[in-house]
């Protein structure tokens, strides 16, 4: 966790309350976590939940790895110090649009758990749900879908430090969920999110 540069800066509640904004929406914010290899389903699945979700009427956006680094983190690379700084930063963005109402779905390999875990007690801080869900396969099975030839390069030599072939990938011990992408369709996966989002209330706004 990096020390606080500024000094002399104080929190504005503002005079709108997160709950009249999910009121407004007719949901509640929070932030969908998605871990896992490269290749696992990540952002397949976080684009099918997002059209899901907005076609039953909910405001949902998604924030994706590739789509951060062109801005956001665009001055960061894969080193374990650079991908712990990408991520205290997604975290941060996808705690503000849960605050801001939105189901926020987050679709990063975020190979470390300290760093997930970190992601996890700033939510919890806030009182925003956050429901960590490991999207899994065996490596195997990434390697071979391999979409953007990535897992070619890193057996090549061509791209170091890749997670799974040259750099460590932490499973979640106590995910709030776990999407197994050998086993399940796409269309099964969102299902099961749904149902949770649904079981745990997070489709209508909480009772006041
Ligand atoms: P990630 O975002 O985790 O890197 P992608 O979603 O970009 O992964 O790529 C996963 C690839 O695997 C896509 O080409 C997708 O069509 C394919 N795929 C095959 N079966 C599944 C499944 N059951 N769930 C998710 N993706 C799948």
């Amino acid at each position: 966790m990096q020390e606080h540069k500024a000094t002399n800066i104080r929190w504005h509640a503002g005079e709108v309350t997160r709950a009249q904004r999910e009121a407004l929406l007719g949901q509640r914010g929070c932030t969908i976590w998605m871990t896992g290899y490269s290749a696992s389903g990540k952002s397949t699945i976080a684009a099918a939940l997002e059209r899901e979700l907005l076609q039953r009427g909910h405001h949902a956006y998604r924030l994706d790895g590739d789509n951060i680094r062109h801005g956001l983190s665009r001055d960061l690379g894969f080193s374990a110090e650079d991908r712990a700084e990408n991520i205290r930063r997604i975290g941060e963005v996808a705690k503000l649009f849960a605050d801001a109402g939105i189901i926020t779905i987050a679709s990063f390999i975020s190979p470390y758990r300290a760093d997930r875990e970190s992601v996890r007690a700033s939510h919890a801080e806030a009182s925003i749900p956050f429901l960590e869900t490991f999207i899994s396969c065996p490596i195997e099975v990434a390697e071979r879908r391999d979409p953007k030839g990535l897992y070619r390069k890193a057996r090549a030599g061509e791209l170091k430090g890749f997670t799974g072939i040259d750099d460590p990938y932490e499973a979640p011990l106590n995910p709030e969920m776990e999407l197994k992408t050998d086993e399940l369709t796409v269309g099964e996966s969102v299902g099961l999110i749904l149902a949770r989002l649904q079981e745990d209330g997070l489709l209508h706004p909480a009772q006041q």
